[in-house]
């Protein structure tokens, strides 16, 4: 028993597949000067039987914080999606649109008014409604896609973005679960929660942002073409509808938290200097979940001048400056957000050039005896993990 009944179809306790145990909420960072203690709650995605859809279990009702500076990544999907949308003859030439907007940011907004579209009033109906990453921040996820079909008019196009749970579990992406986001969605869950509200999604479209993220186009009437029924073929095989595929993310938390810890501990032994780079929301439930305090990780360096001064909540590591890292000689950068590696590499030269390297938080290579260690250069291949 969970004690929760499923946000979608109220069905009792759904199960729980992924626990990442108490975690403070991974958006909001505190001065340093604050010594905590850090609030925490319990973090948990369940899996309900009847219908399918993974969810957050607990949620200290702590809203998401928005995103100050859209991310480039963001605003160029969108306009891809827009243009592929159009293309395809899946945008009306002209009536009104709403947009259920997400902290997250990648508005449409003015990329379809430039089409021709205007705002409709919220409450009545829309030739096009939009949702982008927006409905997984609703706690009761009935009312939440309710709304947006109840807007939808008798001929229009409900266009819903969301990180599949399938590429979730394509990668690995265990610290994609966070507080403020209640629903996981695989294509067949949301699939047949459209269909239950008498819409059809006819239309999918797969883009590459968090490492795989899906648009589905659906209308009133009509049927799914081959690109919504391979991606449902596609992610019943990959295994989102089956508990025990979800619960082998429990096992990437174990690994990862694990390796990290042993490998931070190692290079303390060696007496290697190690700091980190790239305070994000995703490094948070890591450090937590590895039990990585200042002792193992003096401090980790971020570009944002939002974050300097602050320190990560639960493990209270500091983020500083990455003018902090000249003055302390690190043999080693730990990058914790890979896909920023190249370009902190290319704008932080000294790292290397005073013996340090950069490795990915993916990639822990084993520790080397010194005079070996500057011949090797760490390698990224995985990115694109959420938030
Ligand atoms: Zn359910």
């Amino acid at each position: 028993m969970t004690g929760f009944d499923c946000r979608w179809c109220g069905a009792p306790a759904p199960r729980p597949v992924l626990d990442l145990g108490e975690q403070p909420p991974c958006d909001r960072f505190p001065p340093v000067v604050d010594g905590g203690p850090d609030p925490c709650w319990p973090l948990r995605m369940g899996w309900c039987r009847e219908c399918g859809l993974a969810q957050l279990l607990e949620d200290p009702g702590i809203p998401e914080q928005a995103r100050g500076v859209e991310p480039a990544v963001l605003v160029q999907q969108a306009e891809e999606a827009v243009s592929l949308v159009a293309a395809e003859g899946w945008l009306p030439d002209r009536g009104g649109f709403l947009e259920f907007g997400s902290p997250h940011g990648g508005s449409w907004s003015l990329l379809l008014t430039h089409r021709g579209l205007t705002p409709t009033a919220p409450g009545s109906a829309s030739d096009l409604v939009l949702d982008c990453f927006g409905m997984m921040h609703h706690p009761d996820q009935a009312a939440a896609l309710r709304r947006r079909v109840g807007v939808l008019a008798e001929d229009g196009v409900l266009l819903v973005q969301f990180h599949s749970l399938a590429a979730i579990l394509r990668a690995d992406q265990w610290n994609a679960l966070r507080h403020g986001h209640f629903a996981y969605y695989s294509t067949p869950a949301l699939v047949s929660m459209l269909g239950e509200l008498g819409v059809v999604a006819r239309r999918a479209w797969r883009f590459d942002l968090y490492g795989g993220t899906v648009l589905l186009a659906c209308t009133r009437r009509g049927t799914p073409d081959d690109s919504v029924r391979a991606l449902l073929a596609e992610e019943a095989a990959l295994g989102v509808g089956d508990p025990e595929r979800l619960r082998a993310l429990q096992e990437g938390v174990t690994r990862d938290a694990g390796s990290l810890r042993s490998w931070l501990a190692e290079g303390r032994a060696l007496g290697r200097r190690v700091v980190g780079y790239g305070a994000g929301s995703r490094a948070v439930p890591l450090l937590c979940a590895a039990g990585i305090g200042p002792d193992l990780l003096p401090f980790v360096a971020d570009a944002s001048a939002s974050k300097d001064g602050r320190r990560f909540p639960g493990s209270r590591v500091p983020i500083v400056s990455p003018s902090r890292l000249r003055s302390r000689r690190p043999d080693v950068v730990l990058v914790f957000l890979p896909e920023l590696l190249p370009e902190a590499r290319a704008a932080l030269p000294w790292v290397e050039e005073s013996g340090g390297r950069w490795v990915g938080v993916d990639r822990l290579p084993p520790w080397l005896p010194r005079q070996r260690e500057g011949t090797r250069v760490a390698e990224v291949t995985r990115a694109g993990r959420n938030g």
